[in-house]
């Protein structure tokens, strides 16, 4: 076997997050493009200096990013949306699509298949007309040659397919619009060609989706087969490698990608399943196998059984001749949904008590895997056991020394029953017991008030102990009173304590629960400048105590209205953590809504009458292909119901989705059986409402009245207008008014302006009724 390594995408933030602090120098104008442009350079290039001094054979190149890498092929394909079209200045375009300007709204963003990153969603139409702007790619390509030789950058290059299958289409065909690019691609080839480069990586993950199996003509005709050259691959001095990741490919769609001409196909090793299909069906003699064996999404080093076995799968391929010699190691995709390096966690690797640093694996450290998996294929046919992998394996030893299986959790798991995930009653039987003193049209918010600069203040000071856990609550207990008040002076019906302690919806209960660890410098980009550090769920997920009553008690203590019990839901905390990789994301949900179950026990204990359990998450954590969507529908809803179903007939249930059209888990929306839902919809137009309706959802419904991403005050005509379109799909009795989503973002004078308009327009329609 002739085995080298290959990356496929690296984080691009920098380590100490250089980019986005520059990003947003630049745009505040603190620095020039030169000193920004210096900043990306130079955290590019020591991100080559780690790949080589790795020992990467190919290192993919050409995907660093001053925003996001989708933006940039808007951008180099000439696909930019005609509103920006004005916009003379490059730079001030790109930013423009990022970011809106005044009058022209930014491009919108959406999740990079099933991970968390967001990308610009391109926007085609009739009128678009691809030209090419490869001047800085160019550029780019060029330093990395400088630095890492001609054979060993390998440009990345976002495919055709899955740009034109991740855009919004308007009134164009998918097929029309990849036929017009091809020439810019083509012409893109030639200069790439002429650097003296001779292999491209064309990353096409759009292959292994659902949509795959509707582009078989369109791989033919791009990349070759039944008996076309291939557009793409037409020139021989340029060898395409065919980059596919997220999980496996159809049948279909691997016979496709094996008949083209590419000179090799890359394909994620750890999700769905490759290597069943080359057991069957083998891989073409004259193509280099790509192997992404080693999890580019997992925070977690291999295991190393684990890992063996599938490495003597593949070695008996190898074999019995049914894959080629040339074989190339790599990430599964880009290293960029992992932090840069556990060598940052000071306080992880400080604590052996824990014992979790050794097991942990970020973009560096899977480069270095990377060298262990070759050695590991190395020696199976000495059949000699490596060193990295016995190291390895006393690594999660120890963890699993450290950190025992919880049996009383997986006790509680195995005996859930049916009844504990359904409300004692009906909707129809319960709803009339619920919030029996809110009339027709109640108003309420989404839960959070504007995060002000004070209370950020308070809180780093509570954390660097400059005050001391009481004066801290004294004084979180004052934000909670004044938005008890002005929910009051406005008139709103359901109130919310404005989760003035939370800095983050998923962070704050992960850092109640057991089980939950954090990372100091563990930033992974979301979009953009902005970065997220997700949890890591390093143990079974336990509750050692309530998590949100105080805060309920004291909101509720001050007015004889309800307030709602905040909580965040546990296909949401789970979609936003680092979930464990040897339990399944099932059980890890479970034992998180178990969690949620006792919690909203204890609120109503202590009295509360309306709990809010926020789902923003369940529609992206949903599969990429079809037919797997219904077992994580399943599964998501009953981890909903077994959180919820606790609740006592009189109980309202509420909970808040966002971030994302729902209107392809519409089903699983209605089996949540939660009392009202509270979704965005102000961006959507009324579709989101629509297709409630046309679902025949019979529950409550708190569709946005207004966007809150904007510190545009909605008129009250405005949201009356909004109202009526509501009240022309349901009838008045299951309509909650409410904002779009949470008010965290928003200043105070242009949220209490907002909900005033909000209720005034309330009172008038329901004068009219
Ligand atoms: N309750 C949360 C808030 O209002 C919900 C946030 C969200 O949907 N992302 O902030
Ligand atoms: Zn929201």
């Amino acid at each position: 076997m002739e085995i080298s390594v290959e990356t496929i995408g690296f984080p691009r933030v920098g380590e100490a997050r250089q980019l986005k602090y520059a990003l947003e120098k630049y745009w505040r104008q603190q620095i020039s493009l030169e000193e920004l442009l210096n900043t990306a350079n130079s955290v590019e290039e020591q991100n080559w200096r780690v790949q080589l001094a790795a020992g990467v054979d190919r290192i993919g190149v050409g995907d660093f990013t001053l925003y996001d890498h989708m933006l940039d092929w808007t951008m180099r394909l000439g696909c930019e949306p005609s509103r920006f079209k004005s916009i003379e200045d490059d730079t001030d375009r790109y930013f423009a699509m990022a970011r809106g300007r005044t009058g022209i709204p930014a491009m919108d963003m959406t999740k990079w298949f099933d991970t968390n990153y967001h990308y610009e969603v391109p926007e085609i139409d009739q009128d678009c007309s691809p030209r090419a702007n490869f001047t800085s790619f160019l550029e780019e390509i060029t330093r990395a040659i400088d630095a890492l030789g001609s054979q060993r950058a390998v440009p990345i290059v976002i495919g055709p397919l899955t740009y034109v299958g991740l855009s919004k289409l308007k009134n164009v065909s998918l097929s029309d619009i990849v036929k017009k690019l091809t020439n810019v691609y083509v012409e893109l080839f030639e200069h790439i060609m002429k650097l003296g480069v001779t292999e491209v990586q064309v990353h096409e993950p759009i292959l292994v989706t659902s949509k795959g199996l509707g582009m078989l003509e369109m791989i033919a005709a791009l990349y070759g087969g039944d008996g076309t050259r291939g557009v793409l691959t037409a020139d021989d001095r340029l060898a395409v490698d065919l980059v596919t990741y997220f999980d496996g490919l159809d049948e279909r769609v691997y016979r496709a990608v094996c008949g083209s001409n590419v000179a090799a196909v890359s394909m994620d090793f750890t999700r769905g399943d490759n290597i069943a299909m080359l057991e069957t069906s083998g891989f073409p003699a004259d193509k280099r196998l790509g192997l992404g064996a080693v999890d580019g999404r997992s925070i977690w080093k291999f295991h190393p059984d684990e890992l063996t076995q599938f490495l003597k799968r593949v070695d008996g391929c190898f074999r019995s001749g049914k894959i080629p010699s040339k074989i190339s190691l790599q990430p599964s995709c880009s290293l960029h949904h992992l932090p840069y390096t556990v060598e940052a966690e000071v306080s992880l690797k400080q604590n052996e008590e824990l014992g979790l640093a050794p097991v942990l694996s970020f973009a560096y450290e899977k480069l270095s895997e990377l060298t262990a998996v070759r050695e590991g294929l190395s020696k199976l046919e000495s059949s000699a056991s490596s060193d990295v992998f016995c190291e390895v394996r006393e690594s999660w030893e120890g963890f699993y020394r450290l950190n025992p299986k919880k049996q009383p959790v997986w006790d509680r798991i195995t005996s859930i029953t049916a009844s504990d995930l359904s409300r004692p009653e009906q909707f129809s039987d319960r709803r009339p017991k619920q919030m029996t003193d809110c009339h027709i049209l109640p108003t309420t918010t989404i839960g959070s008030f504007p995060q002000t600069d004070e209370i950020r203040r308070l809180r780093r000071r509570f954390i660097s102990g400059t005050i001391s856990k009481s004066d801290y609550e004294t004084e979180i207990d004052k934000q909670i009173a004044y938005n008890i008040g002005v929910q009051e002076a406005l008139g709103i019906d359901i109130l919310v304590h404005g989760e003035p302690e939370r800095t983050d919806m998923v962070e704050y209960f992960a850092q109640k629960l057991d089980g939950f660890a954090f990372t100091q410098n563990g930033w992974v980009q979301s979009y953009g400048s902005r970065c997220v550090r997700p949890p890591i769920v390093y143990s079974d997920l336990t509750r050692l105590h309530d998590m949100t009553v105080r805060e309920f008690v004291v909101a509720q203590s001050l007015t004889h209205k309800p307030v709602k019990g905040m909580l965040t839901g546990p296909v949401t905390i789970l979609n936003w953590s680092f979930p464990r990789k040897d339990i399944s994301r099932k059980d890890q949900a479970l034992q998180i809504a178990l969690c949620l179950r006792d919690e909203v026990s204890d609120l109503e204990r202590a009295g509360c009458r309306v709990v809010q359990m926020d789902e923003p998450a369940l529609r992206e954590g949903m599969p990429l292909k079809d037919h797997k969507k219904d077992v994580y529908l399943q599964w998501a809803v009953d981890a909903f119901k077994l959180s919820t179903a606790v609740a006592k007939a009189e109980t309202s249930v509420h909970t808040h989705m966002c971030y994302a059209e729902f209107t392809d888990c519409l089903d699983a929306i209605m089996a949540l059986d939660a009392d009202v839902n509270s979704i965005e919809n102000a961006r959507s137009g009324n579709e989101t409402l629509e297709a409630f309706k046309k679902a025949g959802y019979g529950k409550d419904l708190g569709p946005g009245t207004y966007d809150i991403h904007s510190p545009v005050v909605p008129a009250v005509t405005d949201i009356q207008q909004k109202l009526q379109e509501f009240l022309s799909c349901m009838p008045p009795e299951q309509l909650v008014v409410n904002p779009d989503c949470g008010l965290k973002t928003r200043k105070w004078p242009e949220t209490i302006a907002a909900l005033r308009n909000m209720v005034t327009a309330t009172h008038q329609v329901k004068s009219q009724l």
